[in-house]
């Protein structure tokens, strides 16, 4: 067994963890990837302060596999791919001063395995979760020369403020500390909430995948209709077809699917809006011209000077502007005739976003985007907007994040954002030419895209149809793949305690956590909380976009160590 998960072993009955008085108390409340990035920075501020005043950190972490948590999982199957390309992974936000090694994903992967993988591939998240699960062994290793560490595997339940310490609750201990930062994620895996006209479909959460998707509870030959149309439907779809034996093969152009027998009859997704997420370039087929970073550059300083808060995002603003601008620049490098401007730009977007989009427009959309995405189409207008929005994204995080965006504005925001996931978030071109094949094999129905789904009480309880005015198809199984908003908070979770509480609230406007930049909460009183922070998902708003692998696009676990440490020093000095 590992010395940190022994560790967590080592965790008796409900007992109250009491330290020496002069020991400074640090926990930390959750350990998917922003708790082990948060540990990190503290490693590093630890040695830069050569802090060797008596420390503990406690960590709370339920999941197999802390640093990875149960996104990240390694026991899940390989073929739950990344959306985001190998080279961009890296779980250290610099090479620090330890003298240990500190690769990134590529250069871990070819240490470990002696392997070299396309950097521009997307690799499966178990093996993300490996690498990051031995990143977190190296932390451990790293702070315990200044720490005594402890790994708690268990849930907290709750959080509350005891005079100047936090107090932290499982269902096995209670304990004191001078600093907690809550990095609890997507507060682990969660039955869903379906709306009030759904109350009596009965979903399959999709995740954890296998055990809830296995052959016992979705039979061979089954009629499966599938809640959203995003990330987590093809997490869905291929765990109902690869993972049955099903075989996807290239041949020429396209991917093309063999049945293996065990697959559900057919595979109905269903969404409010019916509009497909683009294929996200695979940069070796479809490499980035170099001359394309001046656009992205340019872009990100016209959206670095904008005033704040910024008054309008609507299609007549500045950022609007910036943005079709930018992405109409880009498409025009690729044409040598006609020359595409900002209001092409705007029209496309019209089209994509009116009403709710028709099976076949969707169809198209997918197939386009996936020729755009392995080069084998010019790209288009849909390619630019895509590029645009992820290029410009670290100086839109910059300034819409902290109430950088007017509180009036965040209806219209939302909205472009949520267009923008689909546009430039998608998933790697390869899940996308899946997905077209088994809907060229007759597996996924794309009929009742935008379709809801009625109980039939002819059948077994809970069992339904679903119709598009013209076929009507009798359903056995709902599968939910749509994940809580990060507003959505555990109804057993320390934050929706602290909400309840009034200890924290949410920013007006964005709705998200409201935090500084430090990632201390905000009263509902406006006074900044000392001694807690709250890092990650559920700030969603406040801080824009936090809810990715990336270690680049915010600072807040660097900028939290750097306050803990000065802290630790400080109450050294006045001892
Ligand atoms: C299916 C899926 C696929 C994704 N794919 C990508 C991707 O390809 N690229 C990308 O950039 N992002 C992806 N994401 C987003 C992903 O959430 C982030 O990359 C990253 O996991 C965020 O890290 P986190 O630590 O903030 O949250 P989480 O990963 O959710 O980690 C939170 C941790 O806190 C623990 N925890 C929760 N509640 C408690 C509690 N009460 N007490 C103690 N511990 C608790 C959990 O066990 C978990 O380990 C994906 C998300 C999902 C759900």
């Amino acid at each position: 067994m590992s010395a940190p998960l022994a560790a967590s072993v080592a965790v008796g009955d409900r007992s109250n963890l009491s330290h020496g008085a002069s020991r400074f108390r640090i926990g930390i409340v959750g350990c998917g990837p922003r708790g082990l990035y948060c540990l990190q920075s503290l490693s590093d501020e630890l040695r830069r302060n050569r802090c060797v005043r008596s420390l503990s950190i406690d960590i709370f972490e339920p999941s197999e596999f802390p640093g990875a948590g149960n996104v990240y999982a390694s026991c899940q199957p390989h073929y739950l791919k990344m959306n985001f390309a190998a080279k961009h992974i890296n779980a250290w936000a610099d090479l620090g001063e330890s003298g240990a090694e500190r690769l990134d994903f590529v250069g871990w992967l070819k240490q470990r395995y002696g392997t070299s993988v396309d950097p521009n591939g997307f690799a499966p998240r178990a093996v993300v979760g490996e690498y990051l699960h031995d990143c977190y062994r190296k932390v451990y290793a790293e702070l315990e020369e200044f720490a005594q560490v402890t790994l708690h595997g268990c849930r907290v339940s709750r959080v509350d403020r005891r005079v100047r310490r936090w107090v932290v609750q499982t269902d096995r201990l209670e304990a004191e500390y001078d600093e907690l930062v809550l990095t609890v994620g997507h507060e682990g895996w969660r039955t869903p909430q379906p709306s009030q006209e759904q109350t009596k479909v009965e979903f399959i959460p999709a995740f954890p995948i296998r055990k809830n998707l296995s052959v016992e509870s979705i039979r061979p030959g089954e009629t499966v209709a599938i809640r959203g149309y995003g990330l987590t439907w093809i997490d869905v779809t291929l765990a109902l077809t690869t993972e049955r034996s099903g075989a996807f093969i290239v041949t020429g152009d396209n991917w093309r699917y063999l049945p293996s027998g065990c697959e559900p009859r057919r595979i109905i997704p269903f969404s409010r809006s019916g509009r497909p997420m683009l294929a996200k370039p695979n940069e070796s087929l479809f490499p980035q011209p170099a001359a394309l970073d001046a656009i992205w550059e340019r872009g990100r300083d016209a959206i670095d000077a904008l005033q704040l808060p910024i008054h309008r995002c609507d299609r007549g603003s500045e950022f609007w502007q910036i943005l079709t601008q930018s992405a109409a620049a880009a498409v025009n490098h690729f044409r040598d005739r006609s020359f595409g401007t900002s209001t092409e730009v705007q029209n496309w977007f019209d089209d994509w976003c009116r009403g709710t989009m028709k099976p076949a427009t969707s169809l198209a959309a997918m197939r386009r985007s996936f020729r755009v995405a392995t080069g084998r189409e010019v790209p288009d207008v849909g390619w630019a907007m895509g590029a645009a929005w992820r290029n410009l994204y670290p100086a839109i995080v910059r300034q819409v994040s902290y109430g950088g965006l007017a509180a009036d504005q965040w209806k219209t925001f939302w909205h472009i954002a949520a267009e923008m996931e689909r546009i430039a978030f998608g998933p790697p071109a390869d899940n996308v030419g899946r997905m077209l094949a088994l809907i060229d094999a007759g597996i996924v129905d794309l009929r009742f895209l935008t379709s809801e789904l009625q109980i039939d009480s002819s059948r077994r309880a809970g069992t339904c149809t679903i119709g598009n005015g013209i076929d009507t198809v009798a359903v056995d199984r709902c599968v939910d793949a749509v994940l809580p908003s990060p507003l959505q908070l555990h109804s057993a979770g320390p934050l929706q305690g602290l909400l309840e509480a009034r200890t924290i609230r949410r920013l007006h406007g964005s709705e998200g956590i409201e935090v500084d930049r430090l990632g201390r909460p905000v009263t509902e009183k406006g006074r900044v909380v000392d001694v807690l922070s709250i890092i990650g998902r559920s700030t969603e708003g406040c801080v824009l976009g936090n809810d990715t692998l990336s270690r680049t696009l915010h600072d807040q676990p660097q900028r939290w160590a750097a306050e803990v440490a000065t802290k630790i020093q400080n109450r050294k000095e006045n001892e």
